[in-house]
This record gives C-alpha cells, sequence and structure tokens, in this order.
C-alpha cells in the first residue's frame, strides 16, 4: 500500500538488520526500537501512540519469550507484527445491526474526508448483501452536497431521502428524523445519514451533528476520517469524539501516498474500532478493516 510505503521499507530495513543476529543483546534491542521509534515518527505517528507502541515491544522484546525462542530475531518480528496489530485495533469490527429495524448509522467528519462517497459504498455493499438501504441527506451545508448524495445514490441503485427542493435550507435534524419514520413505513432496513461537515472543525456544525445524533439514535456513528490528514488526524478525532463521539472509524484514501500516521494513530488515541477502509473514488473501493492484514502489508 503506497500510504506505508516509507514505514514498510524503514521497518524492513530495520528488521533485516536484526535477523543477521544470533543472541539479540540488550542493546540490540534498543536500536531496534529506536529505529522503530524514528519511522513511526517519521510516518506522522501520533507521539503518545508511538511511546505506547515502543515501550510494549522493548518489554517483550527483553523478555522471555525472545530469549527462549529458537530464531530471537524472529520473535522479535513477530512482536512488532502483534503491536501493529494492537494498536490498529486488534479486532475486526464489523455494523451492529439493531435488532428492531431500522438500522441507523450515522456519518461525520471534516468536510471532504470521504462521508457522502462512503455512503454510496455501504449502500452498494448493503443491497449486495440483500439489506434495503436508505440513504439520507442531511448535509444542507453545501449548496451541491444533496445532488451529489443523488448521484451516489443512482450509482449504487439506492433510494435518497431529500428535503423537498425549494423548501429552503432546511433543518437537517429534522430531515434525518424524517428519514427514520419513512425508513420504518416504506420497510427500509438499514438508514444511512450523511451529515455536513467543514473544513475545520466547528461547533455550530458539531452541535449539529449532535442534535442529529440525538434525534436519530444511531446505531453506528461512523467518524470517517482522510488517512492523508496527517498530525491533525489525533486533534481531529478527539474533537469529534468530544463532539459527538463516534462507534467506529473509517479510513478514507487509504489509496494515497502520505505518511500513513493517521491510520496508525487514531484507533489508539479513540479507542474506537477502524471498521472500514475506502481506497479509492468508486464505489467498490472499499474493504472491511482487517488489523492483521493492514499489519502485514505494513510489514510486508
Ligand atoms: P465529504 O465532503 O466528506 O462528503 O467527502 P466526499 O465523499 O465528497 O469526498 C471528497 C473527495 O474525495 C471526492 O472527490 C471523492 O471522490 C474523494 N474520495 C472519497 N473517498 C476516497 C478514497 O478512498 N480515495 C480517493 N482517492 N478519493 C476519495
Amino acid at each position: 500500500m503506497a500510504i506505508f510505503g516509507n514505514l514498510s521499507d524503514r521497518l524492513a530495513e530495520t528488521l533485516a538488520n536484526l535477523r543477521t543476529k544470533g543472541k539479540l543483546t540488550a542493546s540490540d534491542v534498543d536500536g531496534t526500537v529506536r529505529e522503530i521509534r524514528r519511522a513511526l515518527l517519521e510516518a506522522d505517528v501520533a507521539l503518545p501512540v508511538v511511546k505506547d507502541f515502543t515501550a510494549h515491544v522493548r518489554e517483550r522484546a527483553l523478555g522471555d519469550e525472545v530469549n527462549r525462542a529458537l530464531n530471537p530475531a524472529q520473535q522479535v518480528v513477530q512482536i512488532v507484527n502483534d503491536e501493529l496489530i494492537r494498536i490498529l485495533g486488534g479486532q475486526v469490527r464489523r455494523i451492529e445491526f439493531a435488532k428492531q429495524p431500522p438500522t441507523v448509522i450515522m456519518l461525520a467528519g471534516l468536510q471532504g474526508a470521504g462521508k457522502t462517497t462512503l455512503a454510496g459504498k455501504l449502500a452498494k455493499q448493503l443491497r449486495a448483501d440483500r439489506h434495503a438501504p436508505l440513504l439520507v441527506a442531511a448535509d444542507l451545508q453545501r449548496p451541491n452536497a444533496v445532488q451529489q448524495l443523488q448521484v451516489v445514490g443512482e450509482q449504487a441503485d439506492t433510494h435518497v431521502f431529500a428535503p423537498e427542493p425549494g423548501n429552503g435550507v432546511g433543518d437537517p435534524v429534522r430531515v434525518a428524523k424524517d428519514a427514520v419514520k419513512f425508513a420504518r413505513d416504506k420497510q427500509y432496513d438499514v438508514v444511512i445519514i450523511d451529515t455536513a461537515g467543514r473544513l475545520g472543525v466547528d461547533a455550530e456544525l458539531m452541535k449539529q451533528a449532535s442534535n442529529i445524533r440525538k434525534a436519530t439514535n444511531p446505531d453506528e456513528v461512523l467518524f470517517v476520517i482522510d488517512a492523508m490528514i496527517g498530525q491533525d488526524a489525533v486533534a481531529t478525532a478527539k474533537a469529534f469524539q468530544e463532539g459527538v463521539d463516534f462507534t467506529g472509524v473509517v479510513l478514507s484514501k487509504l489509496d494515497g501516498d502520505a505518511r500513513g500516521g493517521a491510520a496508525l494513530s487514531v484507533a489508539q488515541v479513540t479507542g474506537k474500532p477502524i471498521m472500514f477502509a475506502s481506497t479509492g473514488e468508486g464505489l467498490d473501493d472499499f474493504e472491511v478493516f482487517h488489523p492483521d492484514r493492514m499489519a502485514s502489508r505494513i510489514l510486508d
């Protein structure tokens, strides 16, 4: 994956150097941990995450499991792999559907993060899985946001619930609430609510998202974050966590060539699982996030 290019190369080099050693000394371990730390920081991984990661690797690498191993260096590689999986959230976490339909999924995030695109991707996947999704245009901030969702809805062959044209700017909280009722009446079993985002974190918009959340009581609130956002990832994620709170994270634009730090930081700093990864503009460029596969991609 391009986004982890440099990090992968750096880790591969560090771990290859380690493999040339037989028994590992404490100073071999320290040197390796220092290299890993540098590689993570250069990839824009947030400092607290880097510290936590390297502390775990160091502690385990100096412990018994490595001493006893037939191939100590290989054991350290395994530890780095395990710890990557851990900071990426450990387990796969899928959508939790409501016992009583409709399941309500709300999308939140900055403008341009990839929410509208994600709404289409989710709808398409849900249809393939024999669900009956409904897309809801609750982004009434940008003039063409509703239309953009309608285009995505057509591509995903999914109905879009939107305020009537000519009805002024409209109230997104009302639209979202009406949409859930509409879904219940018309037997749509999943409601996907696209909300507005600003370029930066904005108190008024956060309040609006929070009100949509209160009014619709979603089963999932997915925070969509552009993996290219770099060092801002942590502050943005925390602002959305405080302002709206969310149940899961979606990383978008993982096909880009940024440094990947956001991807490696958000699960750990928010304590919320990364549920999906978006890897392109097309509606099929989307996958369930597997922490173990991502760790392997980074270390391959
Ligand atoms: P929103 O403002 O959060 O609704 O973001 P959009 O869904 O409108 O996406 C913003 C831009 O990013 C659009 O041009 C999308 O085509 C593009 N985009 C969204 N997801 C991805 C992705 O995973 N990879 C790439 N390369 N582009 C994406």
